[in-house]
């Protein structure tokens, strides 16, 4: 069942049934770029956009994502970079989008949620910002939105994203409702991206930054799992790619059976990737 390399160390993964598996990169600016190239990626399958700005007092102008989303853009030549607007909220405070105080931060006003009403602004900037950088850029550019629960969602965000000159636009799954509606969820994007790491969150119940509960904190469960295939065979049905973009991906059992599951990408800190190719190949 060991897949089997493509061409030079950097192509596709190919799966035992023939299909291509990408080997991507999560990085959160230009400054990552370096490591993803050294390690062997062609392209990024998830830019945090949000970690450009974790310390920013003010929101950042059209001007300044432009420039900071084409540097990500001309490290990939030929590549693709899939980039997800800003995931703000629970982990993730965004010093200039004060979404007040919540007894469950990991259930509040979070990821595509808080830009919906007050701060929908914000992500219209965003989304023209990134239009703008794929424009003329070497690199072909997905959008997603984090933290999608509904088809509603799906639909509202995509069709604010296509509206400004997005070419295609997806949704990272990883709300437990989304994946039990991956069909419907699927049929409103171009493509999908699985979020284990809130996924595992959410499903398990557990908080991802308690270290006491790392035990539940476990990707691999047949409950995340069974998730996971759900999502993966809505997008074989439906001709749409789903990745991966979680810690899991990384894990060399794990990313074997997502593989298995169908998955179209893997997506992982660069570090990673020399590691996870060997292992896929060996
Ligand atoms: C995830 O939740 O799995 C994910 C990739 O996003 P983040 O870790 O940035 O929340
Ligand atoms: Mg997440």
């Amino acid at each position: 069942e060991a897949a089997r390399t493509g061409g030079d160390g950097t192509g596709p993964i190919l799966a035992a049934d023939g299909r291509e598996v990408r080997l991507l990169a999560n990085v959160g600016g230009g400054a990552d770029v370096a490591a993803a190239v050294a390690a062997g990626a062609r392209g990024v399958g998830l830019f945090r956009t949000e970690l450009l700005y974790l310390g920013t007092l003010r929101p950042p102008t059209f001007e300044e994502q432009v420039a900071a989303y084409r540097e990500v853009l001309d490290g990939f030549p030929g590549g693709l970079v899939v980039a997800r607007t800003l995931d703000a909220g629970a982990d993730k405070p965004l010093p200039f989008l004060p979404l007040g105080e919540e007894p469950n931060p990991a259930l509040g006003v979070r990821g595509v949620r808080a830009f919906r009403g007050a701060y929908e602004h914000l992500l219209d900037t965003q989304l023209a910002a990134l239009a703008a950088a794929a424009v003329d850029a070497p690199a072909e550019l997905w959008v997603m939105a984090p933290m999608v629960t509904t088809a509603e969602e799906a639909a509202w965000f995509a069709a604010k994203a296509h509206a400004a000159g997005i070419a295609k636009a997806g949704v990272m799954i990883e709300v437990p409702a989304a994946a039990l509606t991956a069909q419907e969820v699927l049929a409103e994007v171009d493509f999908a991206s699985i979020g284990t790491n809130d996924l595992t969150q959410y499903t398990m119940a557990a908080d991802r930054l308690l270290g006491s509960l790392g035990a539940l904190q476990d990707a691999g469960h047949p409950a995340v799992l069974r998730l996971v295939a759900l999502v993966a065979a809505a997008g074989a049905v439906l001709g749409k790619p789903v990745g991966v973009c979680g810690e899991a991906a990384a894990d060399p059992r794990l990313a074997a059976e997502l593989i298995r599951l169908g998955v179209t990408s893997l997506s992982m800190a660069p570090a990673a990737i020399p590691e996870l190719r060997a292992a896929l190949t060996k």
